[in-house]
């Protein structure tokens, strides 16, 4: 039997079931700021995702991740942002 099994979370992008380690999460803040949240820990609504780029493309395709973190849409600001973040690729 196992004991102390990690958390599980699903992955908005690709739909993966994967231990809360594996995937990146991003948070809606309560005052409406979308971003990565590196700690796990930031208060707001959260999505999840590989940290992989189709995983990632995913994301922006349907506006599965305005659905998962529960807004209209994403901005485009937002969304280059959330991508260099999420694949550690620069902004610039
Ligand atoms: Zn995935």
């Amino acid at each position: 039997m196992a004991r102390r099994t990690p958390p599980v979370r699903r992955c908005v992008g690709c739909g993966v079931r994967e231990g809360k380690d594996s995937l990146v999460r991003v948070v809606r803040s309560p005052d409406g700021e979308i971003a990565v949240d590196e700690g796990g820990k930031a208060p707001g609504r959260g999505a999840y995702v590989c940290p992989k780029k189709d995983c990632v493309q995913e994301l922006f395709r349907k506006n599965r991740l305005a659905k998962a973190l529960r807004v209209s849409e994403i901005d485009e600001d937002t969304r280059d942002e959330l991508f260099a973040r999420l694949l550690h690729e620069d902004a610039e």
